[in-house]
């Protein structure tokens, strides 16, 4: 594309707060064919509300009390959610010591003289726990589009916490609009594969790759490539940033992380999910004014 046009196509952006961090970046947009997006945070608004809590063989209360000791200590958004509610529901503040975070899986720490886990049944799986009588729950709510947490204490199964983030208002817009611009549209997520499924269906996306690893984010991106594609990526995390490295196009959504926004060709100001059509359609207009 000339300079000039290139002037217009970053000019025309940032008008809309879509901001191409160089001609580079615009010249790249034009030529995507896939989208990849991020669920938490990307899709939806990241702010999960505990929807349902079902207990077995303890107490809701103490169930909850000692679930969110382990969360009260971990930063993930579904931590912040269940520390919340327990607080709403007037439960007692338990201390919890020796904690660990296992990223993509959830948390553990000692509570008095319990050893209490909060996660997904990867993490149950990996400590062999069986959820017995709560895996009906589970996969029920799963399968409804809710974020199930499940809590152990001393290995043994004993609640589901289950959460919804609301899907941002533009999301089913923004993939029909990049459908109509000829694009294939991916969701990536760490979330459990019957939510992300449950949500992708609404919203109409093509494709769903679920149960990722923070770490393994850019090999998908990356695998995605080798098969010939030309791939955007839109997320809002820590853990999306080395996808965001990987793709053809990293797109950040404004409301993310430092380093999702450090490390992306473009940053969506308005975190508005309908602005990756749009930071796409304004490449292409930018690359017809070559010839
Ligand atoms: P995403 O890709 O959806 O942003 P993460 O990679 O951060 O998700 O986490 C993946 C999954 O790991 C979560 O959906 C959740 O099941 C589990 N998880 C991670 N941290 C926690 C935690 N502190 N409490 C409960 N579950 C957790
Ligand atoms: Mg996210």
């Amino acid at each position: 594309a000339t300079p000039t046009a290139i002037m217009v196509g970053t000019g025309l952006g940032a008008r809309r707060g879509v901001l191409f961090k160089n001609a580079t970046a615009l010249e790249a947009t034009a030529r995507i064919d896939t989208v990849v997006l991020d669920k938490t945070g990307t899709l939806t608004k990241g702010e999960p509300e505990v929807t349902d809590v079902v207990a077995a063989g303890l107490e809701e209360q103490e169930m909850l009390a000692l679930a969110a000791a382990v969360e009260r200590e971990s930063e993930h958004p579904l931590a912040r959610a269940v520390d919340r509610y327990a607080r709403q529901q007037g439960l007692p503040t338990l201390a919890a010591t020796d904690f660990v975070n296992k990223p993509g899986h959830g948390a553990s720490a000692s509570v008095g003289h319990h050893r209490v886990l909060v996660g997904n049944r990867r993490l149950m799986d990996s400590e062999q726990i069986r959820l017995g009588e709560l895996d009906e729950r589970r996969a029920a709510l799963s399968a409804s589009g809710r974020t199930v947490v499940l809590v152990a204490v001393d290995g043994r199964a004993v609640g589901v916490i289950a959460l919804a983030d609301a899907v941002r208002e533009s999301a089913g817009a923004a993939v029909t609009s990049l459908h109509e611009a000829g694009v294939r549209v991916v969701m990536l997520t760490g979330d459990n594969e019957a939510t992300a499924r449950r949500i992708a269906g609404q919203l109409g996306i093509d494709g769903v790759i679920a149960e990722v690893l923070p770490q393994d984010k850019a090999t998908h991106v990356g695998r995605l490539q080798q098969m010939g594609r030309k791939v955007a990526m839109v997320g809002d995390g820590v853990n999306d940033a080395p996808a965001l490295a990987q793709a053809d196009v990293g797109i950040a959504i404004g409301a993310g992380t430092d380093v999702a926004i450090e490390t992306a060709d473009v940053v969506l100001m308005r975190s508005d999910p309908l602005d990756v059509p749009i930071a796409m359609r304004i490449g292409r207009a930018t690359m017809r004014k070559e010839h």
